[in-house]
Parts: structure tokens; sequence; C-alpha cells
């Protein structure tokens, strides 16, 4: 697709004949003005550009989860750590005992790595998309919201949601992922060079509340009249998305182990899976390791279970297995009260074997 509505079939792209690329950005403006969401990292359309660190924080946070699950976390880590100084010198077990139940933990290191970065650099975001590029954890599209909503700089911003709208405006019927190119440039296409951080988020609110996954509403939509998929009665076909293989299953084995009312937790290493996070000594669930490691402790185990727990490559079967003996462990670890379990940061993974051990 290019700026003059080619469409990634070839055609030419008729429903865009009579609306100019400019109008589209025009409407969607207007419709953000009037229809903004109010969420706690944005200012008002129009107004003064929020903190870059908010638009940060907040874009880390939101990727591959829910707004409404952000808010609370968002709350809380502005509420202790009001700016990349304070993150930056901030206790590393603690920022991730915060994170927990956000998941993707590597994205909670890099958010330290980062803000340290920035804070060895004198404390202040760059403003471009360029430079933004440079720093730890932050990719193409984190890169240009930051230098979009927090700079007001020109950047071509592509969420999942602004993905949808764009593939359906343009009818992109190239599938997913190879059609993103496509997408990308038609979305450069419609994003206007002053405040393409509002454009973006309007986009993003759209998508989120008016062009959804399933059952747009069309009628209500401030850019039906230049919509290709609306004209063509099927919005929903878009974006066209490729089979999704199959996850494969691994299995693993956790072992609660109790005394005087505390359980026993360890820490996890640094790098890989849940890194760094507080958890239960477990087999190790590496593919292939079939659940059915060693036991920590000798002496008599019953099964409490099994929980299962959905990772972007794999789904993991977790068997609970609980400790009936009284042997100590050794190796590193802490005897956690089980009165505070929920202060102990405990990834959901890790939540979900806990509760089940109790259940
Ligand atoms: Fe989405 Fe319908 Fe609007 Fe097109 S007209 S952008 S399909 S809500």
């Amino acid at each position: 697709m290019d700026a003059r509505g080619e469409s990634a079939r070839g055609e030419s792209n008729a429903a865009f004949s009579g609306a100019p690329l400019a109008a589209i950005s025009d409407a969607l403006l207007a419709w953000y003005d009037a229809h903004a969401r109010r969420l706690p990292w944005r200012t008002p359309p129009g107004g003064a550009l929020p903190d870059p660190y908010r638009v940060w924080l907040s874009e880390i946070m939101l990727q591959q989860t829910t707004v409404a699950a952000v808010i609370p976390y968002f709350a809380q880590f502005t509420a202790r750590w009001p700016d990349v100084d304070a993150l930056a010198s901030a206790d590393e077990g603690e920022v991730m005992a915060a994170w927990a139940g956000l998941g993707f933990y590597a994205r909670a290191r890099s958010l330290i790595a980062c803000a340290r970065a920035i804070a060895a650099a004198g404390g202040r975001f760059p403003g471009s998309e360029t430079e933004l590029r440079r720093l730890p954890g932050l990719g193409a599209y984190t890169a240009a919201a930051v230098a979009a909503i927090g700079f007001g700089a020109r950047a071509v911003v592509v969420d999942a949601n602004v993905e949808r709208v764009t593939a359906r405006l343009f009818a992109i019927a190239k599938p997913l992922p190879a059609g993103r190119a496509a997408i990308r440039e038609a979305a450069g296409a419609i994003t206007p060079e002053v405040r393409a951080g509002d454009f973006a988020q309007g986009m993003m609110d759209l998508g989120a509340t008016v062009c959804t996954s399933r059952a747009p509403k069309c009628l209500l939509c401030p850019l039906w009249f230049g919509c290709v998929a609306a004209r063509e009665g099927r919005p929903e076909a878009y974006p066209v998305k490729a089979p999704k293989p199959v996850r494969p299953e691994r299995r693993g084995v956790a072992y609660w182990i109790m005394r005087e009312g505390a359980v026993w937790l360890v820490r996890r290493p640094g790098r890989g899976m849940l890194g760094g996070m507080r958890a239960l000594p477990d087999d190790g669930w590496r593919a292939g390791a079939d659940g059915d490691g060693a036991a920590a402790l000798p002496g008599a185990w019953q099964s409490a279970g099994v929980v299962s727990h959905g990772f972007t490559h794999f789904t993991l079967a977790l068997e609970v297995r609980v400790y009936a003996g009284d042997a100590v462990p050794l190796g590193e670890g802490e005897w956690w009260p089980l009165s505070r379990l929920d202060e102990a940061g405990l990834p959901t993974l890790f939540a979900k074997a806990a509760a089940q051990a109790l259940a």
C-alpha cells in the first residue's frame, strides 16, 4: 500500500478516491478530542504533553497486558518511584516484587536497566525515536510511542489496536505477520505531521472502543466514510491472520515444603524464565523434562494436583507436590510466613501453585 491508496492486493483502493488521507487523520483527531479515554498516564487531547517517564512506564506495562490490569500497577509504581531517578535507585528485588502478576518478567528487568541507563546519562529521556531505540527494552513500537506521545515527534505508532483499524481501513489482505509491513506503511500515510501522539492514542482508543476485534461499531465510527472493509461489509475479516501454530505443552513439578507456618521459597536465577523472581522450588520444567524430576527432599510426597499456565511459546502443566516429611531443604532459600504469602511477589504461575497446595 502506498500513500495514494494502493491496496496490498495491488488493487486501486476506490473507497479512498473520495476521501483524502488527511481527512482520515482530521476526522480521527476530532473524534479523539471528544472521546479520549481518561487514563492515568495521559494528559487531555491537544494540551501539554505528558511526562515521558509516565508514557514509557505505561507503554512497557501495557505490552501483552490490558489497560484495566495495568492501572493499579501504574498507580503503585508512580507512587513509590515518581520519576526515572527514583526507579533507577530502587532495589531490584523490590521492583520485581512490585511487578509480580503483570507477567513477562523480562520487561521488569529491562525497565530497571533502562531507568539506570537514563539516570546515568543525566536523568532525561532522549526525545528522538532513534535515540530511544538504543535504550534497553525499547523496541520499535515503544520508541515510536514515547517519541510521539511524550515528545510530540512525528512517529508512526502501530500497536494491536492501530494494526486492526488500519488493516480494516485499507482492507489489507496480506496475512499477518507478513502483512505488518503494508499496515505500517498505511498507518504512516495517515499519521499527521502535528499531533502524532494524539493521533496514535486516538487510533488506540478507536480500536479499543469502536473498531473492536468482534462486532465493530461501524455506524458510530468517525472513519466510516473512508473505510474499505466497512464498505465491503466484512470488517471482521481484517486483519487477516495466518493460522496459529499449536503451542507445545511442557510438564514440570513444583515442591511445597512447609514448616511451622512458613513455606520454603527460593530466588530463581537472574536469567531465564521468571528470572530473579521469588518462587517455589521446582524441577526445571524444561522441554523434555517430562515432569518427573527428582523430588527436592527424600521422604513422603503427595500430589496436590496440577495447575496450567500459558507462556508465549508453550503451556506448562505444573504438578504441585506437598512434602510430608521433616527433612530440611539444602541450598539457598528462605522460610516465608504463610500469613504474608501475598507479599512474596510470587509470579502468577507460582501464586497458582501455592493456591493449589493450600486448597
Ligand atoms: Fe473499524 Fe468499522 Fe470504523 Fe472501519 S468503519 S475503521 S471497520 S469501526
